[in-house]
């Protein structure tokens, strides 16, 4: 039966595949005697067989595509899964208690796990997270369910998901995943964001996607209207078909101005320039047509690995991201970990609220030794372009100052050993904190730039978690509230002759562009595959009559009223 499920838009287009599910599997089962034990360790050797032929496949797959370091995970599950000392009390325990395997397995494995786990010694808490995963698989085969394997995808798909972390992201096979949706989420997740930059169409805060599919189903992803759609009927499909070549007509249109500049109808010029999260988004930022990088998101750098980069690699890839940019503004951001990107191998306390809570500038002020490298192999890399530092998360001028300091003490030190630095980098702050908005006329006698991130911005001030889908409608960026905040840090920046930029994804927003450009904004940057769209729309705005709208618009009372009067005036236009 066909239906039609609501969730967030979260990275526009349309794609229709079969759903694949990455999901948890079910592996709750119940202890039984069995009658037959040697039978039980037949279906207990067959269980480890077929999961050593599954973790072949994966590990030569790996090794293929993401190279030897990824390969070796699963082939150190493959030698647990060869080891005696695990294996034989398995089957002893099956032997002598006549119990299903699938018991004597998770109680044999728990007590490896918790042996390991409580050793002070890394390796063994990571053969512990070996077991685990290698005592999932196989008591998936005994219990006859399927673990997702997404590396292992041959055919074209509709990924569905409880939620998908950055890293979870990352890893999606562009060839064959189509577009995914998830359960939860919002549109400024991360993996929201991620989606845009990868051009995968998107539905993320559906509640309840994960159960109202089975694998292999058919499903619509429309990503344009926030909309799935289950075992369509062939006339929807049909439409969305259509839909779907309409959007890609559209594209072609806007691909024309890849090497147009970006100025309103009557003739002043703004920046629109891209987000980018590894040196690879480039490519994306020169074919729609990127004035510059407004934030590179350095922390993609830290993540799906097991140990911090080194300054070299550092180093490599600032280095190769200001040489693609020949000359153009390159704004890194400092490393902005916590929220809802983790790095786990910094072993980091749970917290109850991780977005306000030891993260980005706060840890990086804290463990100095990892603010250093990275601020070093900035410097270092500093004369292949044109770099702007910037420091995320900043709630206070003290953090500044002290961040400040400790870049000026490394450019020095690198300066005396003979190390070229670049003679001028500007150096600023994202705004994403709403004490910062409010001191933006202090700050601004200090910072060379701005850049409001409003992704945090809006989560702070309505107090509405961005990834949570039950609170979205909280979350909401043409609030008078935000609107007024975003005008304070503007009017800072050019009352002390600064720049301010804009890096949240409202910066592409079609509803928030005019008033954007109404209020002055100097740099609006955004998923690289949005620019097009933005620059077609400045093209055609008057910012002298945006100006007045924005005017009208902060005296309103609510969201939407903002929205009526935005398309209204736009629709004049
Ligand atoms: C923001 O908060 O607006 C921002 C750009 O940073 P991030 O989305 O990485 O938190
Ligand atoms: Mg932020």
């Amino acid at each position: 039966m066909s239906s039609i499920l609501k969730g967030i838009a979260a990275s526009n287009g349309i794609a229709i595949a079969k759903a694949y599910r990455l999901v948890e599997p079910d592996l709750n089962f119940e202890k039984k005697s069995v009658e037959n034990a040697e039978e039980e360790v037949a279906r207990f050797q067959n269980a480890i067989s077929t999961s050593k032929s599954e973790l072949e496949a994966i590990r030569d797959k790996a090794r293929e595509d993401l190279g030897e370091d990824k390969a070796q995970i699963f082939e150190a599950h493959l030698l647990v899964l060869s080891d005696p000392e695990l294996l034989t009390p398995i089957e002893d325990k099956v032997k002598t208690e006549s119990v299903n395997a699938e018991f004597a397995l998770k109680e044999t494995a728990d007590m490896f796990v918790n042996m390991f786990e409580s050793m002070d010694n890394e390796y063994m808490k990571e053969r512990a997270a070996d077991i685990r995963d290698v005592t999932k698989r196989v008591l998936s085969h005994l219990l006859g369910v399927q673990i997702a394997n997404p590396s292992m995808v041959t055919e074209e798909v509709i990924v569905i998901a409880e939620d998908l972390t950055p890293s979870d992201t990352a890893q999606l096979n562009r060839q064959f995943v189509k577009g995914f949706t998830t359960d939860i989420g919002g549109r400024t997740s991360h993996s929201a964001i991620m989606a845009r930059s990868m051009e995968i169409p998107a539905v993320v805060g559906t509640k309840s996607i994960t159960s109202s599919i089975e694998n292999g189903d058919v499903v619509i992803v429309d990503g344009l209207n926030g909309e799935v759609h289950i075992n369509p009927t062939p006339e929807v499909i049909e439409k969305y078909k259509k839909e779907h070549a309409r959007y890609e007509e559209q594209k072609a249109k806007w691909a024309k101005l890849v090497n147009e500049p970006t100025v309103s109808k009557d003739g002043q010029h703004v920046e629109l320039a891209a987000n980018i999260g590894t040196p690879k988004d480039l490519e994306g930022v020169r074919n729609n047509g990127g004035e510059g990088v407004g934030l590179y998101r350095t922390e993609f750098l830290y993540m799906g690995r097991d140990e911090l980069p080194t300054e070299e690699e550092q180093y490599e890839a600032y280095k190769a991201v200001l040489e693609g940019m020949e000359g153009k503004p390159v704004v890194v951001r400092t490393l902005d970990i916590g929220g809802d990107k983790e790095l786990p191998y910094l072993n980091l306390p749970k917290e109850m609220n991780p977005f306000l809570g030891y993260r980005a500038i706060r840890l990086c002020l804290d463990e100095q030794d990892i603010f250093r490298t990275q601020l070093r192999a900035l410097l270092k890399a500093s004369p292949y372009g044109n770099l702007k530092i910037m420091f995320p998360m900043i709630s206070n001028l003290q953090e500044f100052r002290e961040a400040k300091a400790i870049l000026e003490e490394e450019k020095k030190a690198l300066q005396e050993n003979g190390i070229d630095v670049a003679d001028k980098i500007e150096v600023g702050i994202m705004v994403e904190i709403p004490s910062t908005a409010v001191m933006a006329d202090v700050f601004a006698k200090e910072v060379d730039f701005f850049s409001i991130g409003t992704n945090d911005l809006i989560q702070y001030t309505m107090a509405a978690d961005r990834m949570n889908e039950r609170v979205s409608y909280l979350y909401q960026p043409y609030n008078p509230a935000i609107l007024r905040l975003v005008k304070m840090v503007i009017d800072a920046a050019h009352k002390e002759g600064k720049w301010a930029g804009m890096c949240g994804e409202m910066a592409g927003d079609e509803i928030a562009v005019p008033i954007l450009l109404g209020l002055g904004l100097d740099e609006f940057s955004m998923s690289a595959t949005s620019i097009l769209r933005a620059r077609s729309q400045i093209h055609r705005l008057n910012k002298s009559d945006m100006k007045k709208l924005a005017e009208e618009v902060l005296q309103l009372d609510t969201n939407d009223e903002v929205i009526k009067a935005v398309e209204k005036a736009v629709s004049n236009d």
